[in-house]
């Protein structure tokens, strides 16, 4: 028969085998049949090691390795959230034993012979410690999943699937401290949609923003190393951030962009081209302290404006 799920996996450690036959009647009586068993202490470490047991029974004296420091080997070994439940077992009677036990990492502590009322209550209490500690786990698990989806969406442009700005605020000044450290310059590249308002006005405002899905497909693809950035940076407004690359660099970039979209041939009527058309503004800089990241922003925006005035669908870079 498979074992449940969420059956209880009980580990014995006796020596003795009466003492280890007595425990195991009292277990089948409390519905937990056929319990891990390990008559020494080597061989509880190798169990616990591949099945990670709920509960353990263990005695404070084996033959081999003393009970206390087999507890202490299993707490240190314990990863994450792992937590297995330890009871000792022992005829040993001092406050100062008992307080060792614990000490050990034991949760519990039964003096032999056990009476089979008190194991029953005992291990019964450590069930609802077990459960509790799988609930926990499952919450938490969930939390971590919500928490990821969470920063997914708090970092994603919701129309275009791109960074959003509150990621591009983030990633461009670590990319900014990066190229510092390097001494290598920095690019920025701010793209604008042509006429987008016309666009809205003839093709409607669900026609306007599968024509920001597409644009945006564009400029993310332009994007390809791991330090690049594509992201939105509002409106029909977007923006790349381009590490370690020259103004030159930054400039092919951009026409790349701005061939791309004109080569989708998107109908446009509003535009003199027929077509959704882009500027672009470039700007790169190595950084230094008297040169601020700001000024690079406002650089590029300088730029996209030229471009505007060139008469659109074109790159210009900053001087
Ligand atoms: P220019 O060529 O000078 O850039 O002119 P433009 O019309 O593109 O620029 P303007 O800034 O006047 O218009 C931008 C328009 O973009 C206005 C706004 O309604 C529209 N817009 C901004 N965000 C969205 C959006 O998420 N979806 C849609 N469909 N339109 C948007
Ligand atoms: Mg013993
Ligand atoms: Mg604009
Ligand atoms: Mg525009």
């Amino acid at each position: 028969m498979a074992k449940k799920e969420n059956e209880l996996k009980v580990l014995v450690v006796e020596d003795s085998k009466v003492t280890m036959k007595a425990l195991c009647n009292y277990l089948e009586r409390m519905g937990i049949h056929n319990p891990l068993t390990a008559a020494t202490g080597q061989e509880a470490i190798d169990i616990f090691r591949r099945k990670r047991p709920d509960i353990i029974l263990l005695d404070a004296i084996l033959p081999d390795i003393d009970g206390f420091d087999i507890a202490r080997h299993f707490r240190a070994t314990e990863k994450g959230d792992e937590w297995s439940a330890i009871i000792f077992l022992t005829s040993m009677d001092k406050d100062r034993d008992m307080a060792r036990g614990i000490e050990a990492g034991g949760d519990d502590y039964l003096m032999k012979p056990v009476s089979e009322v008190v194991l029953k209550a005992k291990v019964n209490a450590m069930r609802r410690l077990v459960e509790m500690q799988r609930a926990l786990v499952d919450v938490t698990q969930q939390l971590n999943v919500a928490n990821k989806e969470l920063q997914r969406l708090s970092t994603t442009d919701g129309l275009t699937g791109i960074a959003n700005r509150r990621m591009f605020d983030e990633l461009v000044k670590r990319e900014w401290r990066r190229c510092v450290r390097l001494k290598k310059p920095m690019a920025l590249v701010m793209v604008d949609v042509d006429h987008f308002k016309q666009y809205n006005d003839t093709y409607g405002h669900q026609g306007g923003d599968e024509c920001l899905k597409a644009v945006a497909a564009q400029v993310a693809r332009a994007a390809p190393r791991a330090s690049d950035l594509a992201a939105r940076y509002g409106g029909e407004e977007f923006v790349l951030v381009l590490g370690e690359t020259t103004v030159d660099g930054a400039k092919w970039v951009a026409n790349n962009i701005r061939q791309h979209v004109a080569d989708i041939n998107m109908p446009h009527s509003g535009s003199r081209l027929g077509h959704v058309s882009v500027s672009c503004g470039v700007a790169s800089v190595l950084p230094t302290d008297d040169f601020a990241l700001e000024d690079l922003l406002a650089a590029a925006d300088e730029a996209l404006y030229k471009a505007k005035e060139q008469g659109r669908n074109t790159v210009v870079c900053a001087e």
